[in-house]
């Protein structure tokens, strides 16, 4: 069986390091499920 790489479509919190593949793609979660930081996808030293 040949070995190739598959790519996900998943978040990752900027926060924990956590990763996730969303159930479904566009629903963008508003917390990281994990530390529950509603900046998970803000990185440090950004402000908007
Ligand atoms: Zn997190």
């Amino acid at each position: 069986m040949a070995e190739i790489k598959i790519t996900l479509s998943g978040y990752k919190c900027e926060r924990c390091g956590h990763k996730w593949v969303p159930k479904k793609l566009g629903n963008n979660p508003r917390v990281c499920p994990k530390c529950k930081s509603p900046y998970w996808d803000v990185p440090k030293k950004v402000k908007r």
